[in-house]
């Protein structure tokens, strides 16, 4: 299967292809635990997860690395708030954003590395950065020497001397250049702090993910992912420094994805309008809050107000009742058997996430056979083996976009409770059924 990707490294849309065959090396970056994520830092959480599961469906065996930042000022800050260590206080965080992954039904990653336990060999890369001049210690840090990369600018496609000197460069006195970037920051403050041959410090929030995925990964990958803010600077400067020191990319392909605003305004904590990601998960079913967020393509923005989750809700509801029914049908039936699949449907579907992950569209072939399956369930002569390889695309289609039907399968007892009432209605003994019916509802069975 042909699979295209629109790369932000080239803006344009390319033919994809991984590294090693049928293996795919896939890094998200990660949070920064200080605090809990609101649904635009859940988006590439979802999105992502959304893309292993596809590249899983066609065989591939997937490594999907993410990070967690469990070290930075705001860690720091925080955690004296809060009266906890700095470690605590990540552990606190980060507990919580995996139980808002586990609740959007996002599959286990391969790792999650915590940058604290990689301080060893972040240090060895600035290190070995300095010595060979792409970086230099000037007063209380290390920077990145951004002249010295011919690379740099080649993500944000903007050109080394119309690099504006803005809000999120730092304007330092002592660096060469006001673009050099902060690999090491050296601090005498009570927050943690590792001993160095530069110092006592803290590493830049840069360098961290480059070393992270080449140890890991050992060298170049398929996918680096993130939200389209983490492009300039961060992914730039990632780019630049394995650049420097490999003389390859960093990645092949990048991914960003779209942001999510409020009520048409951007989310932010200081004006108090962000929408927790737990919050929703909270209030609406996981397949709700996963369909609103797939239901775009991931590189446009989304315009988020509480009124976008009812048709999401209504959506899901429709797909999980005929997804029941279809079950239901076989499984009274004692039909249920391995037919293979509805091919037509299952190429569509699969080609349509493989146009660079176009999940609207796919949902609109997953409609469409929801809407077959209906129009079957209501023949009189219901082809069993047909309904069976329904069932299999569907299963299929609901895995790659993670929904989950929630219902139990029946069990002995149960089946011919239900069944003793669809013989009764057959038969128009209307008092026999309400009576079985009640029975049913009370035990909570879902038909
Ligand atoms: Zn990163």
């Amino acid at each position: 299967m042909e699979i295209k990707v629109y790369n932000s490294l080239t803006n344009s849309i390319e033919p994809f292809k991984t590294i090693k065959p049928n293996e795919l090396s896939m890094y998200v970056c990660g949070p920064t635990v200080y605090n809990d994520i609101h649904i635009g830092n859940a988006r590439p959480v979802v999105f992502f997860d959304t893309v292993a599961r596809f590249f899983k469906t066609l065989g591939y065996n997937v490594k999907y690395v993410s990070n967690f930042t469990d070290i930075d000022d705001k860690i720091i800050k925080k955690a004296k708030e809060e009266g906890l260590t700095e470690k605590e206080l990540a552990e606190k965080y980060i507990e919580r954003y995996l139980k808002v992954c586990k609740d959007f039904n996002c599959e286990e990653v391969y790792n999650h590395p915590r940058v604290t336990e990689w301080i060893k060999e972040i240090t060895q890369f600035i290190e070995d950065l300095v010595k060979h001049n792409y970086a230099y210690q000037v007063g209380d840090n290390v920077y990145f020497r951004v002249h010295s990369s011919d690379k740099y600018g080649i993500l944000s496609n903007q050109k080394l001397d119309d690099l504006e000197v803005g809000s999120r460069i730092d304007v330092e006195t002592d660096k060469e250049d006001p673009r050099d970037f902060v690999l090491w920051k050296l601090t005498s403050d009570e927050g943690i702090k590792w001993d160095t041959p530069f110092g006592k410090g803290r590493p830049g929030w840069h360098t961290e993910c480059c070393v992270m995925i080449d140890k890991i990964f050992g060298g170049q990958i398929d996918i680096h992912g993130g939200g389209n803010d983490l492009k300039f600077p961060h992914h730039e400067n990632e780019i630049a420094q394995v650049y420097a020191l490999h003389n390859h990319y960093i990645a092949n392909y990048w991914i960003h994805n779209g942001r999510i605003d409020f009520n048409n305004e951007k989310m932010s904590k200081s004006l108090g309008n962000t929408v927790g990601a737990q919050k929703l998960l909270d209030e609406y079913n996981h397949n709700a809050c996963r369909l609103m967020l797939i239901q775009s393509n991931y590189r446009q923005n989304i315009n988020f107000t509480y009124e976008l989750m009812t048709p999401a809700v209504n959506d899901w509801e429709k797909m999980e009742r005929t997804y029941i029914s279809l079950y239901r049908n076989l499984e009274l039936s004692n039909s249920i058997k391995e037919c293979g699949y509805v091919e037509k449907y299952r190429e569509e579907f699969l080609s349509e996430m493989g146009n660079d992950f176009n999940t609207p569209n796919a949902i609109t072939v997953l409609y469409q056979v929801l809407k077959d399956i209906n129009v079957i369930l209501r023949q009189k002569e219901k082809d069993i083996d047909l309904l069976n390889k329904y069932l299999k695309t569907l299963d299929e289609m609901f895995y790659v976009l993670g929904l989950v039907p929630k219902f139990n399968k029946l069990n002995a007892e149960e089946k011919e409770l239900v069944q003793k009432w669809q013989k009764a209605r057959n038969d128009r003994d209307f008092a026999l059924a309400d009576e079985l019916r009640k029975t049913i509802t009370e035990k909570g069975i879902v038909l």
